[in-house]
């Protein structure tokens, strides 16, 4: 039994004396930053608290099914007054996209590496493999019960940040958590069919599209994708419909990291980054003022394609040079 870190009784303390509140998550958000925000939501709300949910994109189509997503509000900025915001999933407060979050307490719950500690209280462990593991333990701690909607937005959270059970920091205590949703309802298969198996045939398409104009680097070791916005169109996408596509050219077993480059109409960038192994990508995206984990990371960078792409893949390169590639047989 792991011991209880000091921070999850000062945020249940904080919680407790506490009425009004704002959830917000990452910009762009994902399963667990979805999952945490509705499980911590559903939880305060048990708590008779008044919660309001505050993102500055909407979810995946594919999460919009799920307990409570539409009810996000998609804005720039907190419209209200609130006692304490809960920021889940971010590194730092920037990384919500929303404003005016820190004009209340905030209390930061994350998992990812190099967190910025900018709340009045900050609990972070990047040893959990989802956010939603740390939303889960918070739970336990306030004394809610696992009803329905709480179980399924922490599996969904644990299902995708693990990329199904794929990466690094699953442990024992990962299908604990699961165990307990699924004892309070949650239907594994049902929640993959769901998650995974809901793709539009326009989504199949752009998968064509991406994987047919995939280059290899490396000795095939690196696979860059790219995508604009005349992919999508050509294609009936939006750009939530490129939600997993990176993982894909993973499935080769010879390659050991994926770069993404999609260009938008503002000019800028956007590079996700997927490795396997030791393959260490963070280090890459932190040099351009990005984030993320060590096999998933990302950044936005401004400059034309041509510019830029040169001096990532380079880098990548060295980053596949200096990770061990102990690939198991
Ligand atoms: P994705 O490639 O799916 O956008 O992001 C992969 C991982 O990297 C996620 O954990 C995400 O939070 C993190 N990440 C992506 N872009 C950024 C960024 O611009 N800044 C930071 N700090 N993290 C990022
Ligand atoms: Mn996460």
């Amino acid at each position: 039994m792991t011991p209880t870190p000091p921070e999850i009784a000062q945020i249940v303390d904080a919680i407790r004396s506490r009425h009004r509140f704002v959830l917000s998550s990452h910009s762009r958000p994902d399963g667990d930053s979805i999952g945490s925000q509705l499980a911590m939501a559903y939880a305060l709300r048990d708590m008779g608290k008044h919660v309001e949910l505050v993102n500055s994109d909407a979810a995946p189509p594919q999460l919009m099914g799920f307990p409570g997503v539409p009810d996000i509000r998609i804005a720039p900025a907190v419209d209200g007054s609130f006692d304490a915001s809960i920021i889940m999933e971010c590194s730092d407060l920037t990384r919500t996209g929303v404003t005016g979050l820190d004009r209340a307490f905030v209390i930061n719950i994350d998992h990812h590496p190099g967190n910025k500690a900018y709340g009045q209280i900050n609990w972070f462990n990047a040893g959990a493999a989802a956010c939603a593991e740390m939303v889960f333990d918070l739970i336990v701690a306030l004394g809610v019960r696992m009803t329905p909607e709480i179980a399924t937005h922490v599996y969904l959270a644990i299902l995708t940040d693990t990329g199904s059970f794929h990466y690094s920091n699953i442990t024992p205590r990962t299908f604990d958590i699961c165990r307990q949703t699924v004892e309070a309802g949650v239907n594994p298969s049902a929640m993959a069919r769901r998650i995974f198996d809901s793709n539009s045939f326009g989504k199949l398409k752009l998968i064509g599209a991406l994987l047919d104009s995939m280059e290899l680097t490396d000795n095939g070791q690196l696979a860059v994708l790219y995508m604009d916005d005349a992919m999508l169109t050509a294609t009936g996408c939006t750009h939530n419909d490129t939600e997993g596509i990176i993982n894909l050219p993973l499935t080769a077993r010879e390659i050991h990291a994926v770069v993404f480059f999609k260009v938008g109409a503002s000019g800028d960038v956007r590079v996700s980054m997927r490795s396997k192994y030791d393959v260490d990508v963070r280090v890459v995206a932190n040099e351009y003022g990005g984030g993320g984990h060590k096999n998933a990371s990302g950044f936005t960078v401004t400059g034309s394609l041509p510019e830029v792409k040169p001096r990532i893949i380079e880098r990548l390169s060295r980053a596949i040079a200096d990770g061990l590639q102990s690939r198991p047989e």
